[in-house]
């Protein structure tokens, strides 16, 4: 896609937070060319409320990607959503939102995408802008776990998870969320938990608003959920889902392959800050516009499938 998008007419979501339990109302409306994605935090009134989406505005990793400006306001678990707002290629956005916490939805980023999907993608007339990467940077964090972006004609994932419990052990997944169908293959994957840590992070203050509403559990190697998987590696496709959300907070696409090993959001957030640092590795690129441009139509077929 070579022009820049928004929505066609604002949208509205609500619900709790994985993490907080605190319910809160998302708005979504449409944004000039150039706005890029911005949270504006419309319960605080005292300070500067509004959160741009940067690398460096991360300020939590553990359990979501929470962003925050310098003023201290901030967006956790923004992941699922940026999935969808990436995923369906939406550059110009502007969010409301009245709490700490995105909505958990129902764990996964299908109910945002329809959302989008609903509320229309609408082309603006400027071309867009991406992350282009130039060489091969690597990340490997102490643990082992590790994370590498690659040059690519197009942003691609992959990922490999490794989990001792037989219900979810070794899988691989990619995807190319300018080729695949983000909508269907990607977004409906949901966020998961083993039973035996919900204590523990129930204990925390964590995992409040976690339900099997909103998460897949695992106990005794068995998926708890009445109805099973979405997919049978629905946690490898979660895991590429966070990867895209969590690189989405560069605030454009990253046109490059992303392969990473056992990833966590701090991994995917320590590759990103680390390809951002090597200014060799990368370059911001216009996409030239072409002259007989198909890709309105292609936006539209995008659109639909996820509808
Ligand atoms: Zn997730």
């Amino acid at each position: 896609m070579t022009y820049q998008t928004t929505l066609a007419g604002p949208a509205v979501c609500a619900g709790v937070g994985l993490h907080s339990g605190v319910r809160a109302r998302m708005t979504l409306r449409p944004a000039p060319a150039d706005t890029g994605v911005i949270f504006r935090r419309v319960d605080l009134k005292d300070r500067d409320n509004v959160v741009p989406l940067s690398a460096d505005a991360v300020t939590e990793t553990r359990l979501g990607t929470t962003i925050a400006n310098a003023a201290g306001a901030s967006i956790a678990t923004t992941e699922h959503f940026l999935a969808a707002v990436f995923g369906l290629g939406v550059d110009n956005l502007i969010v409301d939102i009245d709490g700490p916490e995105v909505p958990a939805m129902d764990g996964s980023a299908a109910p945002f995408a329809r959302l989008i999907a609903r509320a229309g993608v609408a082309k603006l007339n400027a071309a867009r802008r991406v992350i282009r990467v130039l060489k091969a940077v690597e990340y490997v964090a102490a643990d082992g776990r590790r994370a590498r972006f690659e040059p690519s004609e197009r942003p691609e994932i992959d990922i490999v998870i490794d989990f001792e419990s037989d219900a979810v052990g070794r899988q691989r997944f990619e995807f190319s969320p300018d080729c695949d169908s983000f909508a269907e293959s990607v977004a409906p994957a949901r966020t998961f938990a083993f039973a035996s840590e919900v204590e523990s992070l129930r204990r925390a203050g964590l995992a409040q608003g976690g339900s099997l509403e909103n998460c897949v559990v695992i106990e005794n190697g068995k998926v708890v959920n009445d109805g099973g998987l979405r997919f049978a590696d629905e946690f490898a496709r979660h895991k590429a889902l966070d990867a895209l959300g969590d690189l989405a907070v560069a605030g454009r696409s990253v046109v490059g392959r992303y392969v990473a090993e056992r990833p966590g959001h701090a991994v995917n957030n320590a590759a990103l800050r680390a390809l951002l640092a090597d200014v060799d590795a990368w370059t911001l690129e216009t996409l030239a516009i072409p002259a007989d441009s198909t890709d309105h139509e292609a936006l539209e077929r995008r659109a639909a499938a996820s509808a």
